[in-house]
């Protein structure tokens, strides 16, 4: 089979770096090119928006996709629309992967919010010291609101940073002990975070806990349904099941 992978995340690698190891398909590995910092993938590599569901849906055509892997990040909910409407109009096969979201331990306390546009209202107006990390692009709401940020990301920030932001430049994975240790010397007293989901930066969310921290959690946005997964492992699963029933069909 030809394969499209949307990537972004770091199951989106171990997905590809699995398929390949087992040479029994051929994969395409597709980058949005936002990032200076991609990892690389064993795979051919593709960079770049496709343009919107008619390029993607020219794309899988021209590129005789036989099924699509959606693996970009839970936030990308453009490039996830477009996948599922591109694949539709060329009957290519789709499987979401989508990590699960964070779920809230007991005695957590998170505020949930729709969009980070919605943040500032949450965090109020009285100065706060705020960890941020909801990403470098989505400054704009921060800029004129009252609070500190400590904010941190794997690349510096294209847009002007709010007044009173301390940079920190760093990639998970990150420790608890770590994590308490920088919100503590930074005296940090809101935790602001979109529900990534992933392992190597849920850390901050038992520090906040330990620390009885206001969680600031901007919740996924909804996507249209397709059949999703949830491990790397239910992703191979869902290409061994698909070959098979391909081999059916074509006896
Ligand atoms: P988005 O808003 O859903 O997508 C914007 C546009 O970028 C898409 O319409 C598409 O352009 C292009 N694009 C996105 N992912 C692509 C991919 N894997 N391959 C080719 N083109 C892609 O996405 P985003 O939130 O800007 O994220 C961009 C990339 O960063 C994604 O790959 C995502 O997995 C990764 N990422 C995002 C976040 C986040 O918080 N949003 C965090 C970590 C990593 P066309 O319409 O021209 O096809």
């Amino acid at each position: 089979m030809q394969i499209l992978i949307l990537g972004g995340t770091s199951e989106a690698r171990q997905l590809c770096r699995a398929l390949e190891s087992r040479r029994e398909h051929h994969i395409i590995f597709s980058l949005a090119g936002v990032t200076n910092s991609a990892l690389p993938v064993p795979a051919e590599t593709r960079i770049g928006g496709f343009g919107g569901v008619t390029g993607l849906a020219d794309y899988l055509k021209d590129n005789r996709i036989d099924a699509v892997i959606d693996a970009t990040h839970p936030f990308a909910a453009q490039m996830s629309r477009h996948a599922v409407e591109a694949t539709r109009v060329c009957a290519v096969k789709l499987l979401r992967l989508a990590r699960p979201a964070w779920q809230a331990p007991p005695g957590a306390r998170w505020h949930h919010v729709s969009t980070i546009a919605q943040v500032p209202a949450a965090l109020g107006d009285r100065p706060r010291h705020v960890f941020l990390t909801t990403g470098r692009k989505d400054l704009a709401p921060f800029m004129m609101t009252p609070h500190r940020y400590l904010l941190r990301s794997i690349e510096t920030p294209h847009l002007p940073l709010p007044p009173y932001t301390t940079l920190l430049l760093a990639r998970g994975p990150f420790s608890l002990d770590d994590e308490i240790a920088l919100m503590t010397q930074h005296r940090v007293d809101c935790l602001v975070t979109k529900n990534a989901g992933a392992d190597a930066t849920s850390a901050k969310l038992d520090a906040a806990r330990r620390l009885g921290l206001e969680v600031i959690m901007v919740d996924r946005p909804a996507l249209p349904p397709a059949q999703e997964c949830a491990s790397v492992e239910a992703a191979l699963e869902w290409v061994r099941q698909s070959e098979i029933q391909g081999i059916r069909r074509s006896v």
